[in-house]
Formats: C-alpha cells, structure tokens, sequence
C-alpha cells in the first residue's frame, strides 16, 4: 500500500511572473530584460508584477514605482492590461478543467485542483501536473509552478519552492521532513505581526512551532494559535471549492496628493459608490454591508461598515451610506487613499415588503435605463452634477 492511499491530491499551480511573462510573450523586445508592470512613475502606484530579470535588481510586487526607478531606472514599465492577463487566465482554466472540474481559482494566475477523481482518465497525479505544466508551456508559451500534495496549505508551498518552472511533490510519508526546516513566515496566516510574536520566543522554523504545546499556542495567538498547531503538523482538511462566489465588489484609489477637504473626499465617494453599484449591476448581485476604507497620510488604514436591512445595489444607498460612514470618521491627518466595499451580496430578489418597495423598484428601474445609456454612449453621456 502507498503512503498515498485514501488521501486527496491537490494540485497548487501558479503561474511564474504572471502579467510580466504575458507582457514579455506578446512582445519579443521584452524578453530577456527588466520588465515591471504596475502604475505609472508620478503616481503613488506599486508594483503588479516584476519579471525575473528585474527581480534580480531585489524588485518585488507592492514595491512603490519610484523605488523601481531608483534600483533600475532601465527597467521596462507597462501599465496594468487586467483585460489581457484575465483572457490568459481563462485560456489556463480551460486546460484545468480538461482534467478536473475541481478548480478553484484563488487570483487571475493561481489556482487549486483536486485530482483525485481524475486518476483512472489520466493516470498518476505526478503526470497530470507535468501535463497541465507542459500544455501550458506549448499552447500559451508561459511557464507555471505546480505544487502536488495530500492538502491544500502543503501543496500551496510547494509550488513556491522552486520557481520559476518548479514542480515539487511532497510525498505524505515525509510531511514533517518538508515543513520542519521552512521558517514560520512560509505558514498561512503568519502574517509580519504574528512572525514577530514568535521570533521574540525564538520560533522561527516549522521545527520550533511544532515544539509548542496547542494551547500554549492558543493562549499565545488565540484563533491562529490552533490553526497554527495543526498546519505545523501539515494538517488542512479544507476541501478544494469549485464553485467560488463573488464575496465582494469593491473600488478604491490612492490620490495623487493627499486630500483633507470633507467635500472633495465626498465627491470621490460618489464615484467610487457609482462604480461599485454599477459592477454590481452587472453581475446581478446586490449587497447588505457597505463598508468605507480610510488611509491616512501615515499610512494608519481604518475600515468602517453597516449592514442595512434590506439588500440594494443602487449607488445612491452606497453613497449615503459611506458618507454617514466617512462622517464618524475623525480626519486627524489627510487622506491618502479610500475605498468603498459591497460585501454579503446575494443574487436572489429578496421579497419587498415594504412600503417603499414600489419606490425602490423605480429607482432600480431608473438605474438601469441609466447603465444602458452610458454603456451605448460612454461614461459622460450622463453623469451626476457632483462629479463634473
Ligand atoms: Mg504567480
């Protein structure tokens, strides 16, 4: 009997570089050189992705743009084409799915398969990876890591070992062996506070974790502490979920120069909620919790949310909810950044029994026509006093 008996294999396969390695495809002069892809310079934009010539310069994703000026003023940079690399992304999930429904993608260039039920058709799982590897390779000319594992958090580090182009097994008999050397940081979950937490004890392997007691842990961490104690021990019964619903629709943006003006942060609400009501619009979805992000110019970052009775998509209830919002929040400092979020969406009309219900349907009605309009003819065609 194989250690593999009775046991899910997961495959964790991420694409290398992503919006940086389309980038260099579709355009040969680019390969070969730093690559950067990201916001423009003059804005306080980061980082998307950095292709592996520019890495090598130590730039990485989330880095400020200007710092990738300063570290490699040569570098290539190319506005973000999430039109593009989501066309790509789908071409990847159509070779997925030739060999398992089960795929659930986390982002635009990863993604988890089950293939468990898949072996009898194709064969091991170890030959599905290296399938799915080598189609990627010759039909869309970029290259994935692939992590193959009893578990999802096993076969998520996997992948990461040995990019670009990496393909690690971690074979169930020899789990501890894989964990015990990384450093606590690779865990998911251990985020740069809980890291620190555990450095000041001295924990800084899988190794020192798994040493602790699971309720030394848990007084130490709460939550995390057990989840902790069992991911150590290289245990995640989460199942892989094809079917990955909308949580949220959300919009946000950094300014140019940090804003103190109330009026002015209204005025950019109103066109973060048009947005946001809009995407929701067309997705048919309509949310109960409405929530504000804030940014301080010291980089402090609060969020506030309410949850109304009654689910809406309507870009006036977004707004007059986040201004009420932005209105408790003290501006102790200007503003860097804010967003605006529409979270426990459903797709389902729910029953109106209110009085208003007759109103509301108006005014839904109202917004559509209002979508349909700009749609036809552009964003300007109708637009709110506020915002010209
Ligand atoms: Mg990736």
């Amino acid at each position: 009997m194989d250690a593999w008996t009775n046991l899910r294999k997961i495959l964790h396969v991420d694409m290398d570089a992503f919006f940086a390695s389309v980038e260099q495809r579709d355009d040969p002069s680019l390969q070969g050189i730093p690559v950067v892809v990201g916001g423009s310079l003059n804005s306080r934009s980061v980082v998307s992705a950095a292709s592996y010539e520019a890495r090598k310069f130590g730039i990485h994703s989330a880095m400020p743009m200007a710092e990738v000026y300063r570290r490699c003023p040569h570098a290539v940079l190319l506005p973000v084409n999430i039109p593009k690399y989501r066309a790509v992304s789908q071409q990847i999930q159509q070779i997925f799915l030739t060999y398992t429904p089960m795929v659930e993608p986390l982002s635009l260039d990863e993604a988890f398969l089950d293939v468990t039920g898949s072996l009898s058709l194709f064969g091991p799982a170890e030959k599905i990876a290296q399938l799915i590897k080598r189609r990627i390779q010759l039909e869309l000319n970029l290259t994935a890591s692939v992590g193959l594992a009893c578990n999802k958090f096993l076969a998520k580090i996997a992948s990461d070992l040995r990019k670009p182009d990496g393909f690690v097994v971690v074979q169930p008999d020899r789990i501890q062996e894989f964990l015990d050397p990384l450093s606590v940081e690779r865990i998911w979950g251990v985020g740069k506070k809980t890291a620190e937490q555990l450095h000041t004890l001295n924990i800084r392997t899988v190794r020192d974790l798994r040493n602790l007691e699971q309720g030394y842990l848990t007084k130490l961490l709460g939550v995390i502490g057990s989840q902790l104690y069992l991911l150590a021990r290289g245990t995640d019964e989460r199942p892989v979920t094809s079917d990955r619903v909308v949580q949220s629709i959300g919009r946000e943006t950094t300014f140019a120069n940090d804003i103190a003006d109330r009026d002015l942060l209204e005025t950019v609400l109103l066109k973060l909620s048009v947005d946001v009501g809009r995407s929701a619009r067309k997705e048919s979805l309509k949310g109960k919790t409405i929530s504000l992000k804030v940014r301080f110019s010291d980089f402090k970052t609060i969020s506030r949310s309410h949850t109304l009775t009654q689910a809406s998509n309507l870009d006036d209830v977004i707004y007059r909810e986040v201004c009420q919002l932005l209105r408790e929040v003290e501006l102790r400092q200007p503003v860097r950044l804010m967003g605006v979020t529409l979270s426990n969406l459903t797709d389902k009309e729910e029953s109106q029994l209110s009085l208003f219900a007759e109103l509301t349907q108006d005014r839904e009605n109202l917004t559509k026509v209002m979508d349909l309009v700009k749609e036809k003819y552009g964003e300007m065609s109708i637009t709110r006093a506020k915002l010209l």
